[in-house]
């Protein structure tokens, strides 16, 4: 059974409330991974339009602005509104999701639920942002205030682009901010649909601002507009440093980063492998592999080590490979061509390293860039393919003996977004948990990521927190207000 007859409603970008073409008229085409056609064509902002659009968002932010007039718990509904509107089109949402990012559609319909839960949480937040009265020195009267930062510049990747970009607007809507949206290229419909979305929930024209455009660009153009007082970007570490540098060279606007990770899991000989396996599987291959938090290196002790890569082996050859739009496919493509020839020379460098290649190793298929689901084991710290991310469906297996040992290797990269254990011996799982540098830890558990809890990176994997209420911090300036009390 096939889940096609997608409509593209919108191709042009989003300022104001209105959907516009670019000021150079220029457009650019999205493809679809699966079969590496062009869907459509879409309209390509770049600076004169961010300009057009930030000088709309700050509009939207002045004082006495509608935006800001709103009761804050009318700003919570606006958020609930959303929430009812993207549950209303879940299936149609999913599927453009699926069209041009190829994902499958049962994990893009779970990504829109997951959306909707991040969007009540926040709506419920919204009216529950304050300060606090402070009893200073000197006897004042002192107080603090928690006040909306500004117009945000908000820059998303493909990966998971309806996650990522509700992650970024439901916390700054809530606290008041007004956003200019940079999606990635190659998902650009999906960021669209959402702008319609947001219009139609009624939130004031100028407050979000939408801008399909490549990152050197129109990307750039956000990251150094003076008028932005915010960046939120997720993407690689590569680009975040560069948003970082151009945050310094403009107006030291505040920067959050969610970036690239190569993070360990690590299973103690006590686990059941069963499920070890399953919980491994699904670490290493969700979404292609191409998930942030994806555990690209498992660690297996060594008295469990044969057993695991055999059953993980079988496992991974039980995956259906196709049209991602197809009932029960489990794996679709690459998002594209330069990534789908990146996994390729990685698993070229695991094959010429010496890992031992138990599955998969090559492309899948002769179009669309379909990637065999792959398991190296053997493979030591030094291996490239235990350094670099990969963002492909590639598992990498690693011996350990020791506790220490896998702390130790654990920790050895510049990476810190995520981390997992699985093992029944509660000391092992809480001095790894400690002791590991990640975000976030999954004990018996892996990407067990919701809406109420933190998550970023540490090291090279990030700056900041999205989600929870550290996520609502980042879009918030703390004033300090002291009144003379009279003696
Ligand atoms: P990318 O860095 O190439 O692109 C991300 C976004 O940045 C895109 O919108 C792109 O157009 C833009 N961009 C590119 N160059 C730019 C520039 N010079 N200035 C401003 N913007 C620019 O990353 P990608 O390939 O789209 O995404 C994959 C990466 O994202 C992986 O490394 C992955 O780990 C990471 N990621 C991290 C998280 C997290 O939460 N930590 C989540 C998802 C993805």
């Amino acid at each position: 059974m096939s889940a096609k007859n997608i409509e593209i409603k919108y191709t042009n970008l989003f300022i104001n409330n209105e959907f516009v073409d670019a000021v150079s008229k220029k457009t650019f085409p999205v493809i679809n991974p699966a079969t590496e056609k062009i869907i459509t064509n879409v309209a390509e902002a770049d600076k004169a339009d961010v300009d057009i659009a930030v000088a709309a968002a700050k509009a939207a932010f002045a004082r006495k602005s509608e935006w800001r007039k709103l009761d804050a718990s009318a700003r919570g509904r606006l958020l609930d509104k959303l929430a009812d509107l993207m549950e209303r089109d879940a299936e149609e949402l999913a599927k453009l999701e699926a069209l041009e990012s190829g994902k499958i559609l049962g994990y893009c319909l779970f990504c829109v639920q997951h959306c909707v839960k991040v969007l009540r949480y926040y709506a419920g937040y919204a009216d529950k942002i304050h300060g606090n009265t402070i009893p200073a020195d000197g006897g004042n009267f002192a107080l603090t205030r928690k006040e909306p930062i500004g117009v945000v510049g908000q820059i998303i990747p493909w990966n998971v682009l309806l996650i990522m970009i509700t992650w970024k607007l439901a916390p700054a809507l809530a606290a008041g901010c007004t956003v200019v949206v940079k999606p990635a290229e190659q998902t650009p419909l999906t960021a669209l649909a959402v702008a319609a979305l947001i219009k139609e929930a009624g939130f004031p024209k100028g407050v979000v601002n939408v801008l399909p455009g490549y990152g050197p660009t129109a990307g750039a153009a956000v990251a150094l507009h003076n008028d932005i007082r915010k960046v939120a970007f997720t993407g690689s570490t590569e680009v975040g440093q560069k948003i970082l540098a151009y945050a310094g060279q403009s107006n030291l606007k505040n920067v959050s980063l969610e970036l690239g990770g190569k993070s360990p899991l690590v299973i103690f000989d006590d686990a059941d492998v069963d499920e070890a396996v399953e919980m491994a599987h699904m670490a290493t291959f969700t979404c292609q592999g191409q998930t942030c938090c994806a555990g690209s290196r498992i660690f297996v002790q060594a008295g469990i080590y044969d057993e695991f890569v055999r059953k993980a082996t079988a496992r991974a050859r039980q995956i259906k490979i196709g049209d991602p739009l197809e009932y029960g496919v489990d794996q679709g493509p690459q998002i594209d061509q330069p990534s789908f020839d990146k996994i390729l020379r990685l698993i070229g460098t695991g094959k010429a390293q010496g890992a031992k290649l138990q599955t998969g190793g090559d492309r899948f298929g002769t179009q669309g860039y379909f990637v065999q689901p792959t398991i190296f084991s053997d493979v030591t710290d030094d291996m490239t393919i235990a350094k670099e991310e990969i963002f492909g469906p590639v598992q990498s297996i690693f011996k350990f003996n020791t506790l220490e040992e896998a702390i130790e290797r654990a920790n050895k990269t510049e990476y810190g977004l995520a981390a997992g254990v699985i093992t029944k011996n509660i000391y092992n799982a809480l001095e790894f948990s400690q002791a590991v540098e990640a975000g976030s830890v999954w004990v018996n558990c892996y990407m067990a990521i919701t809406t109420q809890l933190p998550f970023g990176g540490y090291k090279r994997s990030g700056i900041g927190r999205e989600m929870g209420e550290d996520g609502l911090q980042g879009y918030l300036e703390t004033k300090t207000i002291v009144m003379a009390v009279k003696k």
